[in-house]
């Protein structure tokens, strides 16, 4: 069972999940963040098999082995152990970095995963040409702030198929856009440097999807919460993306009712929403993570003021969004199959955001399809 550890949400749905598996089979090895809190789990659930942390397969390996000891296979025994791809054959994560070099006040993400290292260029590239040849039809770029891929090893130059690629987010988007499949990135932030793949986007190098986590509209929430690049004109830049492509599909998520907070400042960040018009968004109610800064903060939201503002935003976000996919009812788009019936199209990334649903189609299939209705998430159209 792979696990969170982030907000409290969370921790339970992940406690709550690993108790199903138990009720399932009973044989059940936890990783991931959560497990890097042994005692959380093992209080809750002291049957586990083991608990490792994140990043630890050699010890979910080992317990799987002490537990289920492999047949001995003299042709494969041989074979140095492969990664193992969760995802279905069509689509898979590739992650470019682990960890982060902020201090988000309401993250603990760095105490868990420690300062950002990038991967060096010409092994993301090389698994993604293995992914590309293994059938994978789009690349989800995955990471805790994609744009700063590269920082901490100073943009250093690698080598992809006999070229000079430097291991930064625009080369490495140019190199992946060149592999003939979808690229969607996520978790990127509105540094300056983003603007430079916006065109490769409207090139259609690269998905017309960008991932971007605002947080908050508010310049003193984003001081309090210690965004990176929180003090770029973010409508602007929104505006000047569009321009260059108009296509494009804004993700992002935001906090409500962060420590301190004022009626007026939340209010600043519903005429931002409204003004942004983004595509899909997702909205927490502040949760105080054991061991975040932000829990030091003065004047904490009693729980029903946090809730309502996340109500409010979301109702608010609810209008839009489905005005968005209204405005989509009656163009053509091109989607990508995950299951008979069930797709996506350029502006959709998989289970958090939308489908589109059609009848017909094989997973992993691309379909031209004709919009003919919308609801408040998903599009309803025909194969053409
Ligand atoms: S950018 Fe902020 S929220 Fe994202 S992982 Fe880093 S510290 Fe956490």
């Amino acid at each position: 069972m792979n696990t969170c550890g982030f907000i409290d949400a969370a921790v339970e749905e992940s406690l709550d999940a690993i108790g199903e598996a138990l009720a399932e089979n009973g044989k059940v090895v936890v990783t991931g963040c959560l497990g890097a809190k042994e005692g959380v789990v093992a209080k809750v659930h002291p049957s586990v098999l083991a608990i490792t942390g994140p990043h630890d397969t050699q010890g979910v390996m080992a317990a799987v082995h002490e537990h289920l000891p492999k047949p001995h296979d003299p042709y494969v025994d041989l074979v140095p152990p492969q990664g193992v791809k969760l995802t279905p054959r069509h689509y898979a994560y590739l992650k470019i970095s682990e960890g982060c070099n902020h201090r988000c006040t309401f993250c603990i993400i760095p105490s868990m995963r420690g300062d950002l290292v990038s991967r060096p260029i010409a092994e993301v590239m090389q698994e993604a040409e293995n992914l590309v040849k293994a059938g994978v039809q789009e690349i989800l770029v995955i990471s805790q702030d994609t744009s700063a891929y590269g920082v901490d090893v100073k943009y250093r130059t690698g080598f992809v198929r006999g070229k000079p690629v430097k291991t930064r987010m625009l080369d490495l988007c140019r190199a992946l856009g060149e592999l003939g499949v979808w690229v969607r990135l996520h978790y990127v932030y509105p540094y300056p440097h983003v603007d430079e793949v916006i065109p490769l986007m409207a090139e259609g190098r690269v998905l017309p999807y960008l991932d971007v986590p605002f947080q908050h509209a508010s310049p003193r929430i984003l001081r309090l919460m210690k965004r990176p690049a929180s003090s770029e004109r973010v409508l602007e830049r929104i505006r000047a993306w569009r321009e260059v492509c108009p296509d494009i599909t804004l993700r992002s998520t935001f906090i409500a009712g962060f420590p301190g907070e004022t009626e007026s400042e939340f209010a600043e960040l519903l005429s931002f929403l409204q003004e942004a018009q983004l595509d899909r968004v997702g909205c927490f109610a502040y949760s105080p993570v054991e061991g975040a800064a932000a829990n030091e903060l003065p004047d904490p939201l009693p729980e029903p003021v946090k809730e309502e503002r996340r109500r409010r935003f979301m109702e608010l976000q609810a209008r839009i969004s489905a005005a968005k996919l209204q405005a989509k009812v009656g163009r053509t788009l091109r989607v990508l199959v995950d299951e008979p019936g069930v797709a996506r199209s350029e502006g959709d990334a998989p289970d958090i955001d939308g489908v589109v649903r059609f009848k017909g189609g094989k997973p992993g299939e691309f379909a031209d399809v004709l919009i003919e209705r919308a609801d408040a998430h998903d599009l309803y159209g025909r194969r053409l």
